[in-house]
């Protein structure tokens, strides 16, 4: 008798507990390496701009890319002002599905694996652009990506301190709390974003708020330091004064997104900007001792959730996570989808093994 395909279904406590098991900051240095695996195998990817669905209180958008033997999708919100409703900003799944026959492996929660993989995208950029021996950051914005980028910054560049800054000190005070038994960093609380940037090598800003915010102005970026812009990432959404853009050098993701969601949706549609693939290829320079200001002008794009996936379909694998689902029909006889309606029920069920390598 025909076995019934299956799907792995990872839920978010799932998706919490291969996390925890595995140590946070470990998880952002694996994430780290399959994004720049991915990263490096740039022109293999099928790619394009998400497509997004705005609304007066926020966006939610597709993701979808592909590399011929695998395709993910994510599907993604970002609602500012979910948290009045006690509702998170960012909420995330996602599907990794087998191209040879369309058949979906995996279906997972993507929330915390956004938070992850945007971490391990930020600390990516970071390596190749912020002043080697950076050790202090300010972080503007202390939400729920703050632990993340915090952790990711420590394991990645070794960042020692992190001067933290948000519009609401209970924000501040909870990530304090929340990193405040990690060895070798510590978490500063200030009281504006001017005391944040002191003396800090790198500057990120990870808020939210649905308008043309402008977070840090010129005269709070010193010379060299590199900023890593996380929070503008939607038409209208940005946290960047535009002349910070106009003197510095800028790195993105993926341009054709980027110029619509990004800080740069300030400048005019040419401007010069640098794909953060070049970079982690060897074709393009990283940091060049020069003194100019980089930005990390960062969005958010497929291929970071596709590397995301690719790591929670491997380490659910190997830790034996997660349940197996009949995410969809596939009857015995493929062409009697009537019979086996009536019918559904009787065969065993057994998860469809993927044809492409899981590494
Ligand atoms: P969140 O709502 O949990 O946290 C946002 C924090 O920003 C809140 O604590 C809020 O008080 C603070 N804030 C708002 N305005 C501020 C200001 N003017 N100055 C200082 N702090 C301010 O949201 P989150 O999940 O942490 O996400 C933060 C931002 O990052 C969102 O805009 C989200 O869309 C974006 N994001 C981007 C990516 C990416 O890949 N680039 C990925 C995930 C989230």
């Amino acid at each position: 008798m025909k076995e019934i395909a299956m799907t792995r279904f990872l839920d978010a406590d799932d998706v919490a507990a291969l996390v925890r098991e595995t140590g946070v900051a470990n998880v952002i240095v694996q994430m780290a390496h399959h994004i720049r695996q991915d990263f490096v195998r740039w022109d293999a990817f099928d790619k394009s701009a998400r497509l997004a669905s705005h609304s007066a209180g926020g966006v939610i958008e597709l993701m979808p890319v592909s590399d011929g033997v695998q395709y993910a999708f994510k599907y993604v919100n970002g609602h500012p002002r979910n948290a009045q409703n006690a509702m998170p900003t960012v909420m995330a799944f996602g599907v990794l599905a087998e191209v040879a026959s369309g058949f979906p492996l995996l279906l997972s929660d993507l929330t915390l694996a956004t938070a992850l993989r945007t971490a391990a995208t930020s600390a990516l950029a970071a390596q190749a652009l912020a002043r080697p021996g950076a050790a202090t950051m300010a972080l503007i914005g202390n939400g729920a990506q703050a632990e993340f980028q915090s952790l990711g910054f420590h394991a990645m560049l070794g960042i020692r301190e992190i001067r933290a800054y948000d519009i609401d000190p209970a924000a501040s005070a909870r990530l304090a709390r929340n990193l405040a038994g990690v060895t070798g960093l510590k978490v500063v609380v200030v009281d504006s974003v001017r005391a944040a940037v002191q003396g800090a090598d790198i500057l990120s800003t990870v808020t939210a708020d649905k308008t043309r915010a402008t977070i840090l102005t010129p005269d709070l970026v010193p010379s060299g330091v590199h900023i890593n812009a996380v929070g503008g990432d939607c038409p209208g959404k940005t946290e960047l004064h535009a002349d910070i853009l106009r003197h510095a050098r800028i790195v993105v993701e993926y341009a054709p997104q980027t110029r619509i969601e990004g800080e740069i949706q300030q400048l005019p549609p040419d401007t010069p900007v640098t794909e953060l693939w070049e970079i982690l290829s060897g074709r393009a320079p990283g940091q060049d001792g020069s003194g100019r200001v980089t930005v990390f002008d960062s969005v958010g794009f497929a291929l970071e959730d596709y590397a995301a996936l690719r790591w929670l379909h491997a380490a659910a694998h190997a830790r034996h996570r997660g349940s197996h689902v009949e995410l969809v029909a596939t009857p015995p006889d493929p062409r009697n989808l009537y019979g086996w309606m009536m019918d559904a029920g009787v065969a065993p069920h057994a998860e469809r093994e993927p044809l492409a390598a899981l590494a």
